[in-house]
């Protein structure tokens, strides 16, 4: 479980890294903060990253953190739905994942569901380009 555990910390820094990659100014010499950060992979920096993650950057790192969690819980692996053991291939695809596949896809189902049911009484504009 430990190599588990070192993956996802390896995958946060090389998430980091990539948005330390781009938010580093164009001036040269000048170090971005960002580079703190990426020393530390502590949970608390998590906050800081959060003025500059995009909301997909952001969902990443919270799931990879979560799984670290879920390591020093020793609930990882686990399916947080059913209980199930997530099958070893699965988890070497997507490490941080919490669910089974078929609790995964439900909740995916029921989230997409969730998610358009709003829309019913809301008439969808389409951003720009419409001409009457
Ligand atoms: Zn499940």
């Amino acid at each position: 479980m430990k190599s588990q555990k070192e993956m996802l910390l390896r995958m946060r820094e090389d998430l980091v890294r990539g948005i330390a990659r781009r938010s580093k100014p164009p001036v040269e010499g000048i170090a971005p903060d960002i580079g703190d950060i990426i020393d530390s992979v502590s949970e608390e920096r998590t906050r800081e990253l959060d003025m500059i993650l995009t909301d997909r950057e952001k969902k990443k790192l919270l799931q990879i953190d979560d799984a670290i969690d879920r390591i020093d819980e020793s609930t990882y692996g686990l399916c947080e739905e059913c209980g199930v053991k997530i099958p070893k291939g699965r988890l070497k695809v997507l490490p941080f994942a919490k669910y089974c596949v078929e609790c995964q896809e439900k909740l995916e189902r029921d989230e997409k569901y969730m998610k358009d049911e709003p829309e019913d009484g809301i008439k969808k504009v389409p951003a720009g380009d419409v001409e009457e």
